[in-house]
């Protein structure tokens, strides 16, 4: 077998067709492209209105166990099918999120699939791409500067300096912004107060660009964020701040999705990229609607593992945009079971049976938790080289014994002709149909929402939280917002709020630190555990690697 190239590498020699002819495939007219240069282009939205009468092909989720360090592949896989379906003559787009800059220089790992599943032009996806975040971190800040104009000029609305809850974002890890004091440096510059950054990727318009359905329905959204209080604890909305018009002026053009391709000329959406902790972490309900008008089957990735991703995909995702999943694929890898299973990092690479056998418990509650759903799964192998023919039997008669199936990908050596298997698979249960339903009803209390999450998913006894917590909760309920769905902000690594239990934890306790209510997104943001909105850049960035050659081609991406 011939050696696999770095990701960068790859997509550097990627046979990339004009982004027309892409479009061409999905019956789109050059007239309806925005183009961005010759391999990225807009939809525009008057054509996407065009569609509303057609039917709706099938909607495939990619999620995963619990990520380990050893790596998943979600990304990867949600690429690899996509080619996958195209290969086996289906029509087939993929939808992904847009990555984040921070990363990009801060981790070294790309967010644009790897090996022979990727989407390109790599390096325009991973940096500035069409300009999006730099739209919502403007739109974001445009808010944030009105606030502290509107106290400078009187504050007839009466802010409350301390209980202003909008911050500033930026796209970039900068720890050194976590906590400011703003307006210093006297009379002409306001009034200072205690201030901080997130990273766009955080930024409550962030999620709420991604659950628009449409340009009205983002007007309205923004108007109903809460950014602050006033002395009596009276919430004040941007549209008490007539931001809502402006902001939708800056956002209008970037709620266009984005169209690309993968390494096999296969159509993929890119758009939008909200935190899968404090937010939802899937790409937007516009993309998502659009490309089910244009294809009969879409393949779409939600953030994390199936605890976090699927169950916020589904239940703020799919509930509010009125979206039915046809399928889910669970990716795994013989790695990270066996890390489940209890093994180091450093010994991964020695066949352990034994422990991928016992690492399976993670896997088998994802699968479980994905039934409660009524969507049928089933279990892609994400296949590395180091792998053993005797582990990934244990986890295929593992699954069989759960009544799925586990299939072995070898998409990143080998693009769609490595994935056929899984294609197939994922057609024969996408057209059964589902009985898709979410976890809870609406008019659940959001106590009892938190809870049934945590006992049904999670393997919790219970959940608890402070007085002061609960009595948020009782807050929230009382100003007419007990409908919302939550949205849970807990580790990724473990199905307790303990990154340290691997495998299936039971019987543990959740607790409750914190509730915020993001009314724009409309969602109320259940924190349990330490989250993190502005991350910041490790010991040696992998910005200290990326430069450019001498053909002018970026080094050290990924
Ligand atoms: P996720 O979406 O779950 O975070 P990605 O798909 O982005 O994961 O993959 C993370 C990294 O792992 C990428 O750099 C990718 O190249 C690498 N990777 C994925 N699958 C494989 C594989 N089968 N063998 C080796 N490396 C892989
Ligand atoms: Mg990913």
């Amino acid at each position: 077998t011939k050696k696999v190239g770095s990701d960068i590498e790859i997509a550097r020699e990627a046979k990339m067709k004009p982004i027309r002819e892409v479009a061409a495939k999905l019956g789109i007219q050059e007239e309806h492209l925005l183009p961005f240069g010759h391999t990225k282009a807009k939809i525009s939205m008057d054509y996407i209105k065009s569609l509303k009468g057609q039917k709706d092909g099938k909607l495939i989720l990619v999620t995963a166990i619990n990520p380990t360090p050893a790596g998943e592949g979600k990304t990867t896989t949600t690429v690899g099918l996509g080619d996958g379906l195209n290969r086996i003559g289906k029509k087939a787009i993929i939808c992904l999120r847009e990555p984040s800059l921070g990363p990009c220089f801060g981790v070294k790992g790309g967010a644009a699939g790897g090996g022979y599943a990727q989407v390109v032009p790599m390096e325009d996806i991973n940096l500035h791409f069409t300009g999006d975040f730099h739209a919502i971190g403007t739109a974001h800040n445009l808010l944030s500067a009105l606030i502290d104009n509107h106290i400078y000029w009187g504050n007839e609305l009466g802010f409350d300096s301390r209980r202003i809850t909008w911050r500033r974002v930026m796209d970039m890890n900068d720890r050194a912004l976590r906590q400011i004091n703003n307006s210093l440096g006297g009379v002409s510059n306001g009034f200072p107060r205690e201030d901080g950054f997130d990273i766009t990727v955080a930024s409550e318009i962030m999620a709420i660009f991604c659950l628009s359905t449409d340009l009205a329905d983002l007007t309205k959204r923004l108007g109903n964020i809460i950014v602050g209080y006033t002395r009596d604890k009276k919430a004040i909305y941007a549209r008490d701040l007539k931001a809502d018009g402006a902001m939708t002026v800056l956002l209008k053009d970037a709620v266009a999705p984005n169209l690309v391709q993968t390494l096999e000329n296969n159509p993929a959406f890119i758009h939008g990229g909200p935190f899968a902790n404090i937010a939802h972490g899937c790409n937007s309900v516009i993309a998502t609607t659009t490309a089910l008008k244009l294809a009969d089957y879409v393949v779409t990735e939600a953030g994390f593992g199936a605890d976090l991703g699927a169950e916020k995909f589904f239940d703020i995702k799919c509930r509010k945009a009125g979206l039915k999943p046809a399928a889910a694929v669970i990716v795994a890898t013989i790695r990270a079971l066996k890390m489940h299973g209890g093994v180091a990092k450093e010994d991964l690479g020695k066949e352990n049976v034994e422990a991928v056998k016992k690492g399976g418990a993670n896997l088998a509650r994802h699968i479980e938790n994905v039934g409660k759903f009524g969507v049928p799964a089933v279990v892609a192998i994400n296949r590395f080289v180091a792998d053993t023919d005797a582990e990934l039997a244990a986890v295929r008669q593992l699954c069989a014994e759960l009544g799925s199936e586990a299939i072995e990908c070898n998409h990143w050596a080998h693009g769609s002709a490595g994935i056929e298997e899984l294609a197939n698979t994922v057609v024969k249960l996408a057209d059964k149909g589902s009985d898709f339903k979410p976890l809870y009803p609406d008019d659940m209390p959001l106590w009892d929402k938190v809870r049934t999450i945590a006992q049904n998913l999670y393997g919790a006894q219970g959940i608890i939280a402070d007085k002061a917590v609960r009595d948020r909760f009782a807050e929230f309920e009382k100003a007419g917002f007990g409908h919302y769905p939550v949205c849970m902000a807990k580790t990724q690594y473990s199905f307790s709020t303990d990154p340290n239990l691997k495998g299936a934890p039971a019987n543990h306790v959740v607790p409750v630190r914190e509730i915020r209510l993001s009314a724009g997104a409309e969602f109320v943001v259940v924190i349990c555990g330490e989250i993190m909105t502005m991350p910041g850049l490790p010991r040696v960035p992998s910005a200290n690697h990326i430069r450019l050659n001498d053909k002018l081609e970026v080094e050290g991406l990924f």
